[in-house]
């Protein structure tokens, strides 16, 4: 690097190359080296932890920069990558060889950027999670409508997704994307800029192209912000990914309809996949999880994260299900063929980008064989359920690869193709006849070897071979003399401490013959290995259904492998909307609990049309929670295909499904949590429907008590009134259950609890009926809540309770402490004009231009108001 003033042709280079790469790190290949520099040296040597160092400089400032090694290039870029750069990679396009031939001896070696590497764009197999699918999303909208387009290259799964502007979050969440792109920003969503073709006309055409196809009527009906989409992010692959072409199968539409509806906060509420703490652990996911391959773990997620709406796709998955549930041995004998199975997906998706190796192709010829063999098997078994007939015949068809590539390649090629080895004896003549050559030039050294020795009569002498000097002579500096006589045929080389080396024509000649035939050998292989490569490139599509149809088959022994151990059941599906469970359990908590050494205690629910709203009440570390999660997880089980953890369970299908958790410490999105709380509340509100499914706990508790209580009084009587869905409400408001009088469909439970010789005991135990009495200064004496403080609330307490008495109802009954006061009767209804007019209006059947009447109008009243 030199002066600014004055740039060298490299560094005038270099700033063009990272001109084009943005904010993208650029790796800038040197020999064995990516190099970087100015800044992006500073920010990488940071997050690798390596030194920074100088080179030349640049407006008179020593240029920093740092190098990682090719060879070892994919650990660094594993850990730039998580933290959350991104790298573009500038190879070397030509050799300095070819640089010299073509522009003379100082010419300056080609360089271009050949990767865009980012998070969403990953495939190799060190960079990626191999439990996890690796989502690139884009997204684009038109006038109201989104659309998401998502592809794993990894795997090649190509989704499209149209939605309103209420489903984009829950269908993002739904996906968890590794990188999300937009053209612009997107409110709510984390995006990056995406590289343009983010409209429906270019979309169009790149799918056009893309697939070769005419027209896109076989891939459904498109939304123009579907279309939108998919160019942005094909824009986006062919930026990142260059020449190599990433792997994506014909999209699939993913209609609303098709799952169930769950939004990000319930997602993080019920942790479906991950903790609220962003851990797989602990998760539903990890507790079901019992897969043997990654594919299984990839579609188990996919599962969780979407469960089905289709009564009969999910009785065909819990069919296949209940087929390996029932027989051990044969459960016993699917999972010990699927553990052998590699992940042919992830491998054919290297292969696909033009970054597979021969390890990769070995990987495809062992995957294949071994689920043509899973078939083989199955199809000896008797009664085999439909989906399993339906996955049977995409195990296999694919002897001509597998005999192929069985025939090519050695039984276990080594990672790296640059050494060669990895193509078979007999596989081509040509090729075996190269190597032999190769190692009969070998064996003529060790002859010539003997012979020289010999002559000389050095028995030291020895011929050896190293990168510098290529094949030579060495003897000891004490044996050197002889072998320095002018006459002697040798031509001295080198001279070391104690060695010293030469050449001889002979050997020379001996020499050549193996690097020729050695370099025309790995010549011939590269080419069997792209000739391979493109063979199973052509059966792509095939392969990929196959490597499909295996992790269906392992989600389902997962399925009955977890329902054995845990003494899980079947579900039922119900035309009417009831969920009706016997000895449910919350799989999580009852691991955790095990695992400590305590007993999960079962409990029961029944919610149907004529009680469909549960009011519960109880101490805090009852059970309530927890009782409400597991309503949730085991209808959110039962619809992804799973066997569910009680010991009967039948439901109607939900639509959507609601979770929220009332003033959860949510401090870190930066809303208040009540405001969180209300604005969660209501999207329930307005988006519930009479199949969906509600569990609302401890809505109201984020502000006062008397907004709090009424708040939740409110929602209760909505839930019950318009949304009409099965919904469960956890408080510790025993106000509210004054409304089991008034409201039909709700009834009243509670989580037993007995104090025992002034010891508060939690019976985790569901009963009818509301708790007796609230059990918070007995929780507070259990957690440690020092005796005096303990023993003040309790005569506050008496106080209060005595107040409420004599008023009748619930009553300040302190003036020195007005937490608990007045009676919460039925809100009394004054009428206000504004109120009224507001109430009247109707904004679904407004013109704009009603609606701005009605705005003045509105106006009007309220100066009137306020005089
Ligand atoms: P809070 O009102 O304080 O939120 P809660 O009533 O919602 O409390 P949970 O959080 O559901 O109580 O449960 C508290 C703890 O009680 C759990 O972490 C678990 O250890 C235990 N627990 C809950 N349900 C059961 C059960 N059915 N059997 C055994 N233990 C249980």
């Amino acid at each position: 690097m030199a002066r600014a003033d004055a740039p060298t042709p490299m560094m005038e280079q270099y700033h063009r190359l990272k001109a084009e790469a943005g904010d993208a790190l650029l790796f800038y290949r040197m020999g064995d080296f990516f190099e970087l520099f100015f800044e992006d040296a500073k920010a990488a040597a940071a997050c690798l932890d390596i030194a920074l160092t100088k080179r030349g400089e640049s407006g008179g400032e020593p240029v920093p920069m740092c190098g990682v090694p090719v060879h070892s290039a994919e650990s660094y870029l594993a850990r730039l990558i998580r933290a959350g750069h991104r790298v573009a990679i500038a190879e070397q396009t030509e050799s300095p060889a070819e640089a010299r031939r073509a522009r003379g001896s100082k010419a300056l070696v080609e360089r271009a950027i050949v990767r865009l590497v980012t998070p969403g764009t990953l495939t190799e197999e060190t960079l990626l999670d191999s439990g996890a699918a690796n989502w690139l999303a884009a997204i684009a909208r038109a006038g109201d409508d989104w659309g998401i387009a998502a592809a794993d290259i990894s795997t090649g799964r190509f989704e499209l997704v149209a939605c309103g502007p209420g489903d984009l979050q829950a269908e993002l969440a739904r996906l968890s994307p590794a990188e999300i792109i937009a053209e612009g920003q997107v409110p709510g969503v984390r995006c990056v800029a995406g590289k343009g073709g983010f409209d429906s006309l270019s979309g169009e055409r790149a799918l056009k192209s893309r697939f070769a196809v005419q027209t896109l009527d076989g891939f459904g009906e498109l939304s123009r912000a579907e279309l939108a989409a998919a160019g942005g992010l094909l824009a986006y692959l062919h930026a990142t990914q260059k020449d190599a072409t990433a792997f994506l199968a014909a999209p699939r539409r993913i209609a609303r309809l098709q799952h169930m509806a769950i939004d990000a906060a319930t997602r993080a509420s019920l942790e479906i996949t991950r903790t609220v703490d962003g851990q797989v652990a602990g998760s539903l996911l990890a507790e079901v999880d019992r897969c043997t391959t990654a594919a299984g773990r990839r579609l188990l997620a996919a599962d969780l994260s979407a469960p089905l709406l289709d009564k009969a796709a999910i009785e065909a998955r819990l069919a296949l299900v209940a087929w390996l549930h029932e027989d051990g041995l044969r459960r016993g004998r699917v999972r010990e063929a699927l553990k052998a199975m590699p992940d042919i997906g992830r491998a054919l998706g290297r292969l696909v980008a033009g970054r597979g190796g021969p390890r990769d192709l070995a990987l495809l010829r062992d995957g294949l064989g071994a689920a043509a063999a899973l078939g083989l098997e199955l199809e000896g078994e008797r009664e085999r359920p439909a989906l399993l007939e339906r996955l049977l015949p995409r195990l296999g068809g694919h002897e001509a690869l597998t005999e192929h590539l069985a025939a090519a390649l050695v039984l276990a090629p080594a990672l790296d193709a640059s050494k060669g080895g990895y193509i078979a004896e007999g596989y081509d003549p040509d090729l075996d006849a190269l190597r032999a050559a190769s190692s009969d030039g070998r064996r003529a050294i060790a002859a010539l070897e003997a012979r020289y020795r010999e002559a000389t009569g050095i028995s030291g002498l020895k011929i050896r071979h190293n990168a510098v000097l290529g094949y030579h002579v060495e003897v000891s500096a004490r044996n050197a003399d002889r072998l320095l006589q002018p006459d002697s045929g040798f031509t001295h080389r080198q001279t070391l401490a104690g060695v010293v080396r030469f050449n001889s024509p002979a050997l020379h000649e001996e020499a050549s013959r193996v690097l020729e035939a050695g370099a025309h050998a790995l010549a011939a292989e590269a080419a069997h290995l792209e000739e391979l490569t493109s063979l199973a490139v052509a059966s792509a599509a095939a392969v990929a259904d196959t490597a499909d149809a295996i992790a269906r088959l392992d989600v389902a022994a997962s399925h009955a492998e977890r329902a054995s151990e845990g003494s899980w059941c079947a579900p039922a599906l119900l035309e009417q909307p009831c969920l009706e469970i016997e000895g449910g359990r919350h799989p999580v908590v009852e691991s955790a609990l095990q695992s400590s050494g305590e007993r999960f205690i079962a409990n029961d629910l029944a919610l149907g049309p004529q009680d469909r709203l549960w009011l519960i009440t109880g101490p805090n570390m009852g059970g309530k929670s927890t009782f409400l999660r597991q309503a949730a997880l085991i209808a959110l089980l039962a619809q992804a295909g799973s066997f569910v953890p009680a010991a009967r369970a039948r439901l109607g299908l939900v639509d959507r499904l609601f979770s929220r958790v009332g003033a959860s410490d949510n401090l870190a999105r930066g809303r208040s949590t009540f405001m969180v709380e209300m604005v969660e509340t209501a999207a329930i509100l307005t988006q519930a429907t009479r199949n969906s499914l509600v569990i609302l706990d401890e809505i109201g508790r984020g502000t006062s008590t008397y907004d709090g209580l009424a708040i939740a009084w409110a929602v209760v009587e909505a839930m019950h009134d318009q949304v009409k869905c099965r919904t469960l409400f956890a408080t510790h408001y025993h106000e509210l259950t004054r409304l089991a009088g008034r409201l039909d469909a709700l009834s009243l439970h509670h989580v037993r609890a007995r104090e025992w010789k002034g010891d508060l005991v939690l019976l985790h135990e569901v009963a009818d009926g509301p708790a007796d009495r609230s059990y918070g200064i007995a929780v507070a004496r259990l957690a440690g809540l020092p005796p005096a403080v303990v023993a003040r609330a309790k005569s506050v307490l008496a106080k209060l309770e005595a107040g409420r008495d004599a008023t009748g109802g619930i009553a300040a009954g302190l003036d020195d402490l007005p937490l608990f006061a007045a009676a919460l009767a039925e809100p009394e209804h004054k009428s206000d004009p504004l109120v009224d007019a507001l109430d009247a209006i109707d904004p679904d059947a407004l013109s704009p231009r009603d609606a701005l009447e009605a705005l003045y109008r509105l106006k009007r009243l309220s100066m009137e108001r306020d005089g």
